[in-house]
């Protein structure tokens, strides 16, 4: 039967702009649907790139503080949020044009509006169907809201990327990624923050090192954490926000509530009972190590497969399975394993494989960790310290590195190089035998004893 396309991916997002490019580069016939008005998806558009630039600026607001540390008078630094935003914006403009481009130089076919599954080969857009011999399903996901009370007084990351105006008074509630991350770059940049987590921390699942280190330096960057607070009402209150607590608590007086709980994938308006692909209690789409769903020729990858919901792991995904379908790469596929994971907290978080909690469940007594903790140079002129520890998990007699896990300055770029040598296994002698750079933090993770 012969096909409009060879593939078509519906989101316009890191995975599904990895795969029909790298399809197209093999010659595949290639249509990618975003429903956005724009390509990218939530991390060029409300993830990690905005994200990433605001967290430039709250990493400079603490280098002014330490400026005068260094020899700098600095008479005024003050933020300006209206013209930082329409910086990042442009360049975000930048980005969503490039795409544009790319997919012309690749001969990948765009169309933007929301696409429905019509069957396992027919997807149809503003009216229009298209089929193909495959389809790729790399929707993503949204914020979730949960249903209380004045949910709707709150807004989500994708509400916070909109601000044109900084709060001066915001509380996030949330326990990872995103509300450390909007936390922290919140309180740099002079908002005062409360983080509201439901239980007694926050990055639950994390090496505890990294949720002490953090929780200590955020304090002390003047975050108020307010434990044990689970939201169960929103109200305004003389103009500002109030939120009342399961347990009867109230935080008040803030001009923004954030809810940064989790995400849920979009799967709701695509129309998959159409062609069939099944969901799981989440809504996730389960797929097999080829992104392959339960109806052959129907793909998923990205957020919506609710594994490892990071942009890298959906573009390594998608661009596998190009290899894989149109490049001859039989068995060419994602594995799930040592995957490097940046939080872009201040300080930032870097961690790869197992936790020693992780490790010892499935090694027992053969895993051993080796840890350190100090003050990097850089914080031997400041007045205002923030430590770096780091932890390397190790199983065997060997001592084959299994997770390695860092919170500090820097250790955000430090990671990458070491996540190559976990990956091809390397052991404790490997990192001691590695000469050292001196003076670096990242010298530490090679002369720990
Ligand atoms: P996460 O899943 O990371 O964290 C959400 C946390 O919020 C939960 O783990 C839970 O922690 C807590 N929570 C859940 N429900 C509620 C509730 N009803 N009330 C209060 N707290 C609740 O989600 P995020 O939204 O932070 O991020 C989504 C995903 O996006 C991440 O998993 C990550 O993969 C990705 N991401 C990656 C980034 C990066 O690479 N730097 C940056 C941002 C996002 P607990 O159970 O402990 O309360």
């Amino acid at each position: 039967m012969a096909y409009d396309y060879d593939l078509i991916a519906i989101g316009g997002g890191s995975g599904g702009i990895a795969l029909v490019n790298r399809a197209a580069s093999y010659g595949a016939r290639c249509l990618i649907i975003e429903k956005d008005a724009v390509m990218g998806g939530t991390c060029v558009n409300r993830g990690c790139v905005p994200k990433k630039a605001m967290w430039y600026s709250a990493d400079m607001a603490h280098q002014i503080r330490n400026a005068p540390a260094y020899g700098f008078d600095v008479k005024s630094a003050k933020f300006d949020w209206t013209t930082f935003v329409g910086k990042r914006q442009a360049y975000i403009g930048n980005i969503n044009k490039f795409y544009i481009n790319l997919f012309e130089k690749n001969g990948v076919d765009t169309a933007f509006g929301n696409a429905v599954l019509v069957d396992k080969n027919t997807v149809e857009v503003n009216g229009k169907q298209y089929s193909a011999e495959r389809v790729a399903l790399a929707p993503g996901g949204t914020p979730t809201v949960p249903d209380i009370a004045g949910s709707e007084l709150a807004i989500t990351s994708d509400g916070f990327f909109e601000l044109d105006a900084q709060p001066e008074k915001v509380l996030v509630l949330g326990a990872g990624y995103i509300a450390v991350e909007l936390a922290g770059m919140l309180q740099a940049l002079g908002t005062n923050v409360t983080l509201g987590v439901r239980t007694t921390k926050f990055l639950r699942g994390f090496e505890d090192i990294l949720y002490e280190n953090l929780s200590d330096a955020m304090q002390a960057d003047g975050v108020t954490i307010s434990t044990e607070f689970t939201a169960a009402k929103i109200e305004k209150a003389d103009g500002k926000l109030r939120v009342h607590g399961e347990a009867g608590q109230v935080l008040e007086g803030f001009d923004e509530v954030i809810f940064a709980i989790g995400r849920t994938p979009a799967t709701g308006d695509i129309g998959l009972s159409k062609a069939g692909v099944e969901t799981d209690a989440r809504g996730h789409i389960p797929v097999d190590k080829f992104q392959e769903t339960n109806v052959p020729g129907v793909f998923a990858l990205g957020d919506v497969t609710g594994q490892a919901e990071l942009t890298p792991v959906a573009i390594a995904a998608g661009r596998r399975m190009a290899d894989r379908i149109y490049n001859g790469q039989t068995d060419r596929h994602l594995s799930y394993e040592n995957i490097a994971t940046v939080v872009f907290s201040h300080p930032p978080i870097g961690t790869i494989g197992l936790t020693e909690t992780e490790a010892r469940e499935q090694f027992g007594d053969e895993v051993k960790a080796y840890e350190t903790s100090f003050n990097p140079m850089y914080m031997a002129f400041t007045d205002h310290k923030v430590k770096t520890a780091m932890k390397l998990v190790v199983v065997g007699n060997e001592e084959r590195v299994v997770g390695c896990h860092m919170i500090g300055l820097a250790v955000d770029e430090m990671l990458q190089g070491f996540a190559v040598a976990i990956s091809m296994g390397a052991t404790k002698k490997d990192f001691d035998d590695t000469v050292a750079i001196h003076p670096t933090s990242s010298e530490e993770l090679v002369t720990m004893r």
